[in-house]
Parts: structure tokens; sequence; C-alpha cells
């Protein structure tokens, strides 16, 4: 008898022709979607036109269209919105009893639920994220952020055993454009059920689902000032920082700005949190299950077109299983498909913005300049808007800047290590250290490698999964504070003992 032989095919497949082209286009429908010509600012319950009288646009990065104008708020906006929210804090909010507080936020819960399509096809126009990350992460978790927090609201005494707590007083919060909903979540629902009123800066190129939800806040009836939200462009934080009426300052952003914050809040008697950039170490041991090792590579960093601060940008791989990992790893980006946010199919969306898009195309000359070896999947780009085909450089060393420094953007940097003490040491080599992947078999190794890599979250096995009850932060240069979870209460109590 004659033994078959099965020869391990070693050469990557060819895509050519194949998966990308063969799927139908199934585009979700932006008719049900009702975007306002022009958004004035949210300030004491009501929506105000800006002093200045400015409007900027909010362009569609898919297209380059512009959405909507949206109002750009100045000092006296800052001005009259920390009014507002100071009187409902003293006046209204912080004397509510704390079920009823409870009952606003659920009811804002509620509301996300029930235009959770909308919520989602605006995210992805504004944004430029793909349908199917906006209607299964972005908008569920936001809307689960307020149904958490809603949950806390009545039961503050339990946050804190053994002290009592109050309110910080008002908070003004400044979000950034990758998870506009998400963060403004993250932001307003601790802040409520803390007792505290805020006021909200979404960013400058996603404003619209911030708006969005003050016509919910409008809707759930929540007394005139407890949210107010202030599009505007850097300046606009800038004011909120400055402004003596605000209590607490909460941030997620850029490092950069993260740092001009800290320097004004010196000094002052504000509290503040700051989740700043990452440069994540995803790590994969030779006794990974390695298919699946290739799916959390891929999610780590092109989730979000890698405009995600936790994004596992750096990638760790045992020396022993590169060239399987490297083989894998570049098949499967041969069949991500880049191109209409709106579209069902779609892994990858459009590039945020102009100044984004650049920002990467500059990383990637660095990195090439500095000798590393860069590989770029083979998708068609659509010729309208901003796009970025998912990239990977290989021969980078730890010292190159493409490996030091945030991207934000679908750009992979691949290094080997052959023992796990230098794969942690490797892992450590950087400012940052917001959050870390780990992939083995065994138990021992996770314990050991997530208890000696310095950063906030690292996720065994698996990748970017987040839930309201999980506290996420930084170390280092990645910031301070938590949030999520009851370690996001603390931010926006007093504690007494
Ligand atoms: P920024 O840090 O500039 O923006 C974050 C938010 O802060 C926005 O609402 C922004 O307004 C506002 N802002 C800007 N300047 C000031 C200031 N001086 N005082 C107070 N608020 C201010 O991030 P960018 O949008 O410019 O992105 C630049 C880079 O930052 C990205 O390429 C990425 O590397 C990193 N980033 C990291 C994020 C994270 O989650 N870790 C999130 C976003 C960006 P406006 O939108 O009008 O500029």
């Amino acid at each position: 008898m004659k033994k078959r032989i099965i020869k391990n095919k070693i050469s990557p497949l060819s895509f050519n022709g194949g998966w990308g082209g063969s799927y139908a286009e199934a585009p979700e429908s932006a008719d049900h979607i009702q975007l306002k010509d022009t958004y004035d600012l949210f300030i004491n319950g009501k929506f105000t036109a800006p002093s200045s009288g400015n409007y900027f646009d909010s362009i569609n990065p898919a297209n380059e269209k512009r959405l909507a104008r949206v109002a750009d708020a100045n000092e006296k906006d800052v001005d009259k919105a920390v009014a507002a929210a100071n009187h409902a804090y003293e006046k209204v909010w912080s004397r509510m009893p704390a079920a009823e507080r409870s009952k606003y936020i659920y009811r804002i819960a509620r509301i996300m639920q029930e235009r959770a399509r909308e919520l989602a096809v605006i995210e992805s126009l504004d944004g430029g994220k793909p349908i199917r990350e906006s209607r299964d992460i972005d908008i569920p978790l936001a809307s689960a952020h307020f149904f958490y927090y809603a949950g806390w609201a009545d039961k503050l005494d339990y946050a804190t055993p053994g002290a009592k707590s109050k309110p910080v007083g008002v908070a003004g919060q400044i979000i950034p454009w990758n998870f506009p909903l998400l963060m403004a979540a993250w932001k307003i629902a601790p802040a409520l059920a803390a007792g505290n009123t805020v006021i909200l800066k979404p960013a400058e190129t996603t404003p619209l689902t911030a708006l969005k939800l003050a016509e919910i806040i409008q809707e759930a009836e929540l007394p005139d000032g407890v949210v107010n939200i202030l599009s505007g462009a850097g300046s606009t934080g800038a004011a909120l920082v400055n402004h003596p009426g605000i209590h607490k300052i909460a941030f997620t952003g850029s490092t950069e700005v993260g740092k001009i914050i800290q320097k004004s809040l010196a000094g002052t008697s504000k509290r503040y949190s700051l989740e700043l950039g990452g440069k994540a170490a995803n790590i994969i041991f030779e006794d990974a299950a390695i298919d699946q090792a290739v799916e959390g590579i891929v999610n780590g960093i092109f989730f979000n077109q890698g405009h995600v601060c936790c994004a596992g940008s750096r990638l760790f791989v045992q020396e022993s299983i590169a060239n399987t990992v490297m083989r894998k790893l570049k098949d499967r980006m041969e069949t991500l498909i880049v191109g209409d946010p709106l579209d069902k199919n779609t892994d990858i969306g459009a590039i945020n913005s102009k100044d984004q898009l650049e920002k990467i195309k500059k990383y990637v000359k660095i990195g090439t300049s500095e000798g590393g070896a860069c590989y770029q999947s083979s998708c068609s780009l659509p010729s309208k808007g901003y796009w970025f085909r998912p990239t990977l450089f290989t021969n980078v060393s730890q010292s190159s800047r493409i490996v030091q420094e945030e991207i934000f953007g679908p750009v992979l940097s691949i290094q080997t290590f052959r023992t796990t003490e230098e794969a942690i040491e490797k892992a450590n080599n950087i400012p940052y250290g917001l959050s870390g992947g780990v992939w083995t078999d065994k138990g021992s190794k996770i314990f050991k490698v997530t208890s000696q890599i310095r950063a906030g979250v690292i996720w065994a096995n698996t990748y970017n999964k987040f839930d309201p009850t999980s506290p996420f932060g930084g170390y280092k240069e990645s910031g301070m504070g938590r949030e999520g979870g009851l370690h996001g209460l603390m931010p926006y109590l007093e504690i007494q003992h």
C-alpha cells in the first residue's frame, strides 16, 4: 500500500482576484439618520448659538464631504456653561436623592439603546470607523457604561467602605476623536452617578454623536445645566482647563496635550485624571495557539484603523515561530477589506482626518529611512477620502522611532525575542504603560509576564476587550487615574473619613 504524503504548505496563500473582491456590497442605510445642517452649543439644557458666531465643518473622512456645521465655543461660552453647571450642582443635582439621579442615568442608557442604529451610523460617518465596530462595540459599550453607573448612584456608601463620600463639584471633560460617544460615556456616566455636573468638550473632528447625546439628555429630561456640551477646538479645551469655576478635569488624548494640562493645573486645587497615549507590547510565545494569536494581532493593531490608545502596536514574537507567524499574518492582512465605513464587510475604515493621515505617512517614511522593512497589504483604496493600507515593519530596533512613538494608525512594528525575560524587558522599554497582550498556553507564563509588565491593562490570549466594570488607565506617560468600574468613581468623589 502506498503511503500518502501530506506536504506542509509553506508559501503564502495567493489572494489575487480572490476574497477581497468576492463580497457583494452590504451598505448600512443612512436614510434614517437625522442630522441638522447646523449644531449649536448645549448649555443649561438648551441649544445656544456660540458667542463668537463662529462655526466649523464636521467632515466625513470617507468622502471629504461636510456633514454639518458645528459651533465653536470660546471663553464666554465656557463661562456660561460653568455658571450653569455650578448652579445645577448646588441647587439640584448634588441635593437630589441618589436613587432619583440613578433613574435619569438609566433613562439615558435606555434612549441610547433605542437610538443605537442612528448613533452607530453617525459615528461611522463622522469618524470613519467601520459600521460593524460602531454598531457592535462603540454604541453598546457606551450605553452599558450608563447602565453600569446608574447602578452605582445609590450605592456609593459601598464604594467607600468605612467612609462617606461627597461629589467633587463641576467636572470639565475633554475627549478625543477615536471613540467619540464611548469616551463621552466613560466621562459623563461616573461623574453623574457620583453627583457631579459636567461640561464636555468633544474633539473637533468628531463632535456629532456628543451633540446627539445632548438631544438624548433633553429627551431624558435631565435638569438643566447638569450636562453641558461645548464643541470647539483645542482653545475651548484650554479655556475649560483654566476656568476657576471647575473642580475637576478629566482628559483623554495625546500625552503632549496631557502634559500641557498637567502644567496648567499644577498649583491649583483642581483634581485631574489623564488617559494618554500608549504603545502596547503584544507578546506571542511559541506555545501560543498561533491562529488565534494572529487574529489577536490583527485585532490589536487594525481595530478602528489603529486609532486606539491601547493598540497592540509593538509585536514581539518568539524567534522559533517568527516565520510561521509572519506568513500567517501577511496572509490574513491580504483578506482585510479597506473601504466604505458603512459597508458591513469593511474591516478597516477611513483615517479620521487629513492631518492624521499625514502623520501616519510621516511615520512610515521615518520607519523606512531608519532601515525598517515595510510591508503593506495589496488592497485597493477608494479614490476620495483618507485611507491607509494595513502596514507592518520588520527589521526595526528598540530605538526606532516607529517602535518608541505613538503613530495612532494601522502600522505595526515587529521584533523577535528568545526568552521570557527578554520579552518583558523589551516590552517595558518604552515611556508608555497603558496596555499589553500575552499569548501562551501556560498559565504560569501569563502570571509571570502580566505581573512584570508595567501597564494598566494586560490581556491574556485575547485583545481589546472592554467592559464597564473593569478599570482602564495607564502607568508612566500613559497618564494617571482610572476610568471604568468602581475605580472610575473615585476621581469624582471626595472621601470623608
Ligand atoms: P489631542 O490630545 O490634541 O486632542 C484630544 C482632545 O484635547 C481634543 O478634544 C482636543 O481638541 C483637545 N485639546 C487640544 N489641545 C488642547 C489644550 N491645549 N487644552 C485642552 N484641550 C486640548 O489629540 P489629537 O486629536 O491632536 O491627536 C494627536 C495625537 O494624539 C494622535 O495622533 C495620537 O497619537 C494621540 N491621541 C491619543 C489618544 C488616546 O486616546 N490616547 C486620543 C487621541 C489622540 P481638538 O479636537 O479640537 O484638537
